[in-house]
């Protein structure tokens, strides 16, 4: 364990990518992510939406090893899925800063 830094984030293997795009169609299905759907609201720039137009998103995407569960997951639009999906982590995280530095 060495090798490992803050900044490491260990590579899922196919077949635990597959295991945990099974238990994202269960979720898909249950209460608690229809509730969240039914808010209408981007969990990344907080914007509201009709709720057919909100996108499942892993946080920690799955080939990063992030799971599918309710912490790693979030509703967000269609818009900020394909931008987090083409940048890098940190450049995600600068383009949230950007969004929340004038909330106020
Ligand atoms: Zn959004």
């Amino acid at each position: 364990m060495e090798k490992s830094s803050p900044f490491f984030i260990p590579e899922s293997s196919p077949e635990e990518i597959k295991k945990e795009k099974a238990a994202a169609r269960v979720l898909r299905q249950s209460s608690w992510w229809k509730k969240k759907l039914s808010t209408g609201l981007c969990c990344y720039c907080g914007r509201r939406f009709n709720p057919a137009d909100l996108t499942m998103d892993h946080i920690v995407p799955l080939v990063r090893g992030g799971k599918s569960t309710k912490n790693n997951i979030a509703a967000c639009c269609k818009e900020c899925n394909s931008k987090k999906k083409h940048m890098l982590p940190m450049e995600w995280s600068g383009y949230l800063d950007s969004l929340h530095s004038d909330d106020e």
